[in-house]
């Protein structure tokens, strides 16, 4: 059985198969704009796209992954020149820690990680090609627009009805247009090429227009162009890209090549929320990585908390449920070295499933994966592997065989890797003290010395966590 998913632009669940008489699934990513580290609203994205990517192999597909770099815009225009280093080198480090990022949180490297600044050529041609056929036009100082009413199907995706949009070359400011996204329901004619500004220092290429540099929204559909042809199975990315940004997208590629679909699906992920607020650099709560990582997180508590909750709800990413998470590894951990001991097997080896090496048998968790097949329901295959995992009895030693495949294939789908060793934070003596003495009042009942104790930690940025057993201290 295929996997089912929701489609942005049909609104209906429709099967992801490649088209007929191809053999790869082709896969186009919005990948992250490397100016800085990138945060957990990001990974939320990257985190389920990588989901999805494990099932459908999971499930036989041979899949291309493609996610592009984009290392040339406003924010790493300006962050090159903020921090004195060339827009090659700036982005170049920060390329470096998105991939350092993705491997912790386990994500798989796509197969294709175009650059935008590589592919520049690729999005002249594409430009040319659009004032070719009357669907862009060059403004006074050289730079090129798309014409959005020579699309007539413009807003299809976002069921937006833009026909009687007007040629708007200039904002209600009367400035020129040309900034790289604008508000939802407010279409205009957006930049294909950007003419060389005295603020873009060193950053301009040559082209039939002018020097100068490409807009933000061409370089998706030159790349996607390149590596997966003019129609590809499906395009992901964030729910806040569905508008303009693919809107364009697909008006760019469709009336520069002529062909009409794309993307024959579009999968998108809902926002996250931190703490039950927006994320928003004000409120100091856009998350990176390593800021969870000092807390005492490891990153696989952090993808597990990323892929907790539906894809198409927003998620409530919260330090309890980062907590929460850790118990859930833990329980499966548990679930897990029952069964191998059942089977007879080591860690070892249940540690390493090859995707591709489709097993037949799914053993007691045929259901968690029929689940996930199911618009990539993933709380709901968990909740079927946390069910099997409490049952009573004991399994043979057959069936217990086959629920290791079954439950190994379910946590490489996942990403979810168990039995890894967890870097610890060291623990100052002083904390420790503290902790040892807090445990001991509440073991004798002192609870208002327990109290003073855990207030006393909390001044030293600590926090104490109790278990039936022992308790663990984290930094808060
Ligand atoms: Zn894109």
């Amino acid at each position: 059985m295929p996997v089912f998913l929701h489609d942005t632009m049909s609104r209906e669940k429709r099967p992801l198969l490649p088209k007929p008489g191809r053999e790869i699934y082709g896969m186009y990513c919005c990948g992250p704009t490397v100016y800085g580290p990138a945060h957990i609203g990001n990974f939320r994205t990257f985190t389920v796209q990588d989901v999805l990517r494990r099932t459908l192999e999971v499930g036989g597909l041979k899949v291309k992954h493609v996610r592009n770099i984009t290392d040339v815009d406003d924010k790493t225009i300006r962050g090159a020149q903020a921090a004195g280093q060339t827009l090659g080198d700036f982005t170049k480090k920060w390329t470096e820690k998105f991939h350092a990022d993705c491997k912790a949180l386990g994500l798989l490297a796509p197969h294709v990680e175009p650059s935008a600044v590589v592919h520049i050529p690729q999005q002249v041609a594409m430009i040319k090609a659009l004032v070719d056929r009357g669907h862009a036009y060059v403004a006074k100082d050289g730079s090129v627009y798309f014409k959005v009413c020579s699309c007539p199907d413009y807003g299809k995706l976002n069921h937006i009805d833009f026909s009687k949009l007007e040629t708007q070359t200039e904002n209600s400011a009367g400035e020129a247009n040309d900034a790289d996204e604008y508000e939802r329901e407010s279409a205009s004619d957006f930049a294909l090429w950007k003419s060389r500004k005295p603020e873009d220092g060193a950053n301009f290429w040559p082209s039939p227009w002018g020097e100068g540099r490409p807009g933000w929204h061409i370089e998706c559909s030159a790349m996607s162009l390149a590596h997966l042809g003019a129609t590809f199975d499906l395009h992901g990315g964030g729910i806040d890209l569905c508008f303009p940004h693919h809107e364009n997208e697909i008006a760019q590629s469709e009336c520069a090549t002529g062909v009409k679909g794309f993307a024959a699906h579009w999968f998108h992920s809902a926002h996250l929320m931190v703490e039950g607020e927006k994320m928003s650099k004000s409120k100091g709560n856009l998350y990176t990585l390593d800021e969870l990582v000092a807390k005492g997180f490891s990153p696989m508590e952090v993808r597990y908390t990323l892929i907790s909750g539906h894809y198409r709800s927003s998620l409530n990413f919260t330090m309890k449920g980062v907590d929460d998470s850790r118990s859930a590894l833990a329980k499966l951990e548990r679930g897990a070295d029952r069964l191998l001991a059942a089977a007879g097997f080591t860690r070892a080896e249940f540690a390493a499933p090859v995707a591709q090496e489709v097993q037949t048998s799914w053993g007691r968790f045929a259901k968690a994966w029929e689940v996930l097949q199911d618009d990539l329901n993933i709380p709901g295959c968990l909740g079927q592997v946390f069910t099997v995992l409490a049952e009573k009895d004991e399994p043979s030693a057959e069936q217990a065989r086959q629920d290791v495949s079954g439950l190994a294939k379910i946590l490489f789908a996942l990403g979810l890797e168990l039995f890894v060793v967890k870097a610890e934070v060291a623990i100052p003596a002083d904390v420790a003290d503290l902790g040892a003495r807090r445990w001991a009042a509440k073991q004798s009942k002192d609870f208002a010395a327990a109290d003073q104790l855990r207030k006393d930690l909390a001044t030293l940025g600590w926090t104490m966590l109790d278990r039936k057993d022992g308790y663990d201290l984290k930094k808060s």
